[in-house]
């Protein structure tokens, strides 16, 4: 009998959301949105590192004020995957989110229709090269479309999204995304097949408020599902009313499930570094990555440039290592481990990894002299903060600028 695999995938442009490609013949990547207040730097941080450590490529967090702005600032220098801001109703919080330096924006075009205000925001991308998803959602499609096709129907989501890209060409701007949500499978997916008739940009794909597990995860499951498998969607989120951090496992899930993603070896996330950072971390990384090279150990570790924030913020991690005072120290799951001299952290995180794969999480704890690690963490932890103060990154320069604004 033959397989039946998702048919070939529609030809989309490609654009990049800081490190991350989406469409053209780039994986198919997951989504999630932290649900903290923004403004609170380092809640979402923990959030952001819990979804990366799920499994998502890209997150978005709500720009609804000034404070999520200046939040913004601090937390896209210290996030491990590009940042998006999601922006409604005030045009000035995407220009604000820009300052702050945030790798992509969502606009809903139903919320914000003033055209010089739209044009204003894709010039500003266009000179920061930055990505902008369209993201039309039938709860809130503007009201003359919805008068005009008697609801929410495909054609009005459709018109909507060309719309927006008419104001963005008008600019030249084209680094586009776009989608087209509903909270109703059916017209969801008719959107979306729609949509695809008349663009080339990439989709993201989502059922919107598709409401609590399993109800919701069954919804989601079976628009995007049955997009991705006609070969339609390039980025996809699942919107549930639960942790975000079962959005982003689910979209990995599905995309592993589907056969559009792999995961064999170990999955190494690692900190982009910031001005905390005590070593080269992109070094570490590569090391790590060498000294892993093709084990199937199907473990995510994390590589963190510093020890004040790298253990809390990687604490989803199945095993990490961050650096702090010429030291490396080890954690499992954000508890410290052990602390070794910087020259051996990467052999010996490979070791971890290796007896956490063989004996369980659990067993590596017990061998571990919790106590003792703890304490030697604390003693670099308050060395580091006492040399470096708590604005390592210059964040509050930002700020003053944001709030020049
Ligand atoms: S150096 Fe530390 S604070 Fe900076 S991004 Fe890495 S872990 Fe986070």
């Amino acid at each position: 009998m033959e397989v039946v695999s998702a048919a070939e995938r529609r030809p989309t442009r490609q654009i990049t959301v800081g490190d991350v490609t989406v469409g053209g013949d780039s994986p198919i990547t997951v989504q999630s949105m932290t649900i903290t207040k923004t403004s609170d730097v380092e809640g979402t941080l923990q959030q952001i590192y819990a979804l990366a450590a799920a499994g998502a490529d890209i997150v978005r967090c709500t720009c609804n004020e000034i404070e999520a702005a200046e939040g913004l600032a601090q937390i896209v220098p210290r996030s491990p995957v590009p940042i998006i801001a999601d922006i409604h109703h005030q045009y000035r919080m995407a220009m604000a989110a820009m300052e702050a330096g945030v790798d992509g924006l969502r606009l809903n075009p139903g919320n914000i229709r003033k055209p010089e205000h739209i044009k204003a925001v894709a010039r500003e991308a266009k000179d920061r090269n930055l990505p902008i998803r369209i993201g039309v959602n039938a709860g809130s499609l503007d009201p003359k479309l919805y008068e005009k096709y008697g609801g929410a129907t495909p054609e009005a989501m459709v018109e909507s999204a060309q719309t927006e890209m008419q104001y963005f060409d008008e600019v030249g701007f084209d680094l586009i995304k776009i989608s087209v949500k509903a909270s109703s499978v059916p017209l969801m997916v008719e959107s979306y097949r729609a949509l695809a008739e008349v663009t080339d940009y990439p989709l993201h794909l989502g059922v919107t408020e598709a409401g609590p597990p399993p109800a919701g995860l069954i919804k989601a499951t079976a628009g995007i599902a049955t997009l991705l498998m006609e070969g339609i969607g390039d980025t996809i989120r699942y919107s549930l009313t639960a942790d975000p951090v079962e959005e982003a496992k689910a979209g990995r899930q599905l995309l592993e499930a589907l056969g559009l993603r792999e995961r064999k070896n170990i999955d190494l996330i690692a900190c982009p570094s910031c001005g905390r950072a005590e070593v080269d971390v992109i070094k570490v990384a590569n090391d790590a990555m060498e000294a892993f090279g093709e084990r199937e150990i199907p473990l995510q570790v994390a590589v963190m440039g510093c020890v004040v924030n790298g253990p809390g913020e990687a604490r989803d991690a199945d095993i990490g290592i961050a650096a702090g005072n010429k030291r490396g120290h080890l954690f499992i799951k954000g508890q410290n481990v052990a602390v070794v001299p910087e020259s051996e952290m990467v052999d010996q995180l490979v070791e971890w990894a290796e007896f956490i794969h063989e004996h369980g999480t659990e067993a590596a704890l017990k061998r571990a002299d919790l106590d003792k690690a703890r304490r030697e963490a604390e003693k670099d932890r308050a060395k580091l903060l006492e040399e470096q103060g708590d604005d390592a990154n210059l964040a509050n320069e930002k700020i003053v600028e944001i709030r020049k604004k």
